[in-house]
């Protein structure tokens, strides 16, 4: 495992340009400089130098953050941020008694989880069998309630593609994001062994943050799809009996969300109103440790989505469901996965 000194060259490519700045949602929203990365890494550079030591007060700001990524996507320097935010994270963390209380939590997060796919197993869609195969990832989300699950399968199956299931652990940006680097990496060793081990071309996630994650393993030798890319690509068709009027919100780990445009044109009875980019603002444990500035940016978001005159809204990550329907709570507007939508329409081939 890395160490905070390790990334100290990478650290000192920040040339303290500030474009970080445009891209990060918690700095829109706070405009404290301890919230984006090019702020951080002024304190941890202090560390390094040993002018600073980490403690609760450089922990805190190391809380700040979303793991949404964007900054780094902005970043001229092309730092990996996350990974060094979560490094100096565990490096701070790991030595506190209630680090172990972290990882117990862990231990019975991964437990419960595995325990909903056993008893959920009956209620889910069976997959047929064709040589047109793919290895499917599937989230901690499916494992506990199978819906979207079925949903692509539904889809899939009326294309004549098979999902192949593999056991899985959870993705580990849970583990990731809050510092638990051990879990984190005991769980990518174990994905990347089932998924380089599989026959198929291709991996299949169904979910941004899952695919956001894997790909920053940095270890998988398959190309990624995502679900509704390959909707996209297949040419069905999506017929509503009812004019739906929908708006899509895109999710801080989609990397490109070129499928909506092929999958609008496929959809019959589809008004499709565009909103700005912004987060959700549940970001996993962030709505705990961050619950005023998580308000901030969900009040941001349901404003900008009631503007739009949307009935429904769509996402493709199962956490973003889950903060647009905190955040819209009380509102007559539907939130929903992607793929539910498209299932619930008549599908022709
Ligand atoms: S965009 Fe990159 S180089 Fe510029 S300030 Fe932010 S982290 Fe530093
Ligand atoms: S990962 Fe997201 S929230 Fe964190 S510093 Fe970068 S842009 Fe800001």
């Amino acid at each position: 495992m890395k160490k905070l000194k390790d990334f100290e060259k990478e650290i000192n490519k920040c040339s303290k340009c500030g474009l970080c700045q445009s891209s990060c949602p918690v700095y829109h929203a706070t405009g404290n400089e301890c919230a984006v990365s090019k702020g951080k890494f002024v304190m941890l550079s202090g560390v390094l130098k040993g002018d600073l030591k980490l403690s609760d007060k450089i922990n805190s700001y190391l809380d700040l953050c979303l793991n949404c990524d964007k900054c780094s996507k902005f970043c001229p320097a092309g730092i990996n941020v996350c990974e060094i935010l979560q490094t100096a994270k565990y490096e701070y963390i790991s030595n506190k008694k209630f680090f172990k209380i972290i990882k117990l939590f862990h231990c019975a997060l991964e437990k419960f989880i595995n325990l909903a796919n056993r008893i959920s197993e009956p209620f889910r869609v069976k997959s047929l069998q064709s040589k047109r195969a793919i290895l499917y990832f599937k989230g901690c989300a499916n494992k506990i309630y199978p819906r979207t699950e079925n949903s692509l399968k539904k889809l899939l199956n009326k294309a004549g593609i098979e999902l192949v299931d593999a056991d899985f652990s959870c993705c580990g940006l849970p583990f990731f994001s809050s510092g638990d680097l051990e879990k984190y990496e005991e769980v990518k060793a174990r994905n990347t062994e089932l998924i380089n081990a599989s026959t198929s071309e291709h991996i299949l996630t169904d979910c941004a943050s899952c695919e956001s994650t894997l790909k920053g393993y940095g270890t998988i030798n398959k190309k990624f799809v995502n679900a509704e890319t390959l909707i996209a690509e297949l040419g069905l068709k999506f017929k509503f009996k009812k004019k739906q009027k929908i708006t899509f919100h895109r999710p801080c780990h989609i990397e490109d969300t070129d499928f909506l445009e092929k999958i609008l044109q496929a959809c019959e009875n589809v008004e499709f109103i565009e909103i700005p980019e912004s987060c959700c603002g549940l970001a996993g444990e962030f709505i705990f440790k961050k619950p005023r500035i998580a308000a901030m940016l969900m009040k941001k978001r349901a404003s900008e989505i009631k503007n739009s005159g949307a009935d429904i809204v769509l996402t493709s990550c199962p956490a973003c469901v889950i903060g647009l329907k905190t955040a819209l709570f009380g509102t007559k507007i539907k939130i929903m996965n992607m793929l539910d939508f498209l299932s619930n329409a008549e599908i022709i081939k």
